[in-house]
């Protein structure tokens, strides 16, 4: 991994995966769009190709993540919704082009209107109102991990999930619980 390139995380759904590009929120955060490109890659990475990217372009996009984080935060804590992130992602959502639409596989696949990187945000923006809205099965919750405290999208049949990520923060917790446990029975 090197500071030009840092690794995407997988996420399960569009917009939590986008707020994903930011880790270690709470602790030591890790910028994973630094530059124009690696928002482009983003993208295309969850078919949402667009043709190119300003800085103008990348940093309206962090403002949309850091919207959706702010919302997704309140909506899991039970909080009402922050004004401005709502006005950011509501005006993502209206301000691009995009239209889903069915390969003959049957699946679904987003038509970018001008292949921009504003109609690329729409579909994340809109995407962000279905979770956070309730319009889809899961549960929005904060990561467990005090470093992070990524707002999530749980889809466990128990919902009760507690990391964001079960390789990164869930191991990460599951080794500092292991140590604390053998530094506790070596003090008995
Ligand atoms: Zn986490």
């Amino acid at each position: 991994m090197s500071a030009e390139r840092p690794d995407f995380r997988p996420g399960t759904e569009l917009a939590t995966g986008f707020t994903a590009t930011l880790t270690e929120r709470a602790g030591d955060p890790v910028e994973r769009i630094p530059t124009p490109q690696r928002l482009l890659d983003w993208l295309a990475l969850h078919g949402l190709a667009a043709d190119s990217c300003t800085s103008a372009q990348l940093n309206r996009a962090r403002e949309l993540r850091e919207a959706i984080h702010a919302a997704a935060t309140a909506a899991a804590t039970g909080d009402p919704l922050p004004t401005p992130a709502l006005q950011m992602i509501n005006d993502a959502s209206v301000q691009g082009r995009s239209a889903a639409v069915l390969t003959p596989e049957g699946e679904r696949r987003w038509q970018l209107g001008a292949s921009s990187v504003e109609d690329a945000l729409s579909v994340i923006a809109a995407d962000a109102v279905d979770i956070i809205a309730g319009e889809r099965a899961g549960r929005l919750a904060l990561c467990a991990s005090p470093t992070c405290r990524a707002a999530f999208f749980d889809t466990s049949q128990s919902r009760t999930r507690k990391w964001c990520d079960m390789n990164t923060c869930g191991n990460r917790q599951k080794k500092a619980r292991f140590h604390a446990n053998h530094r506790a029975s070596r003090t008995k």
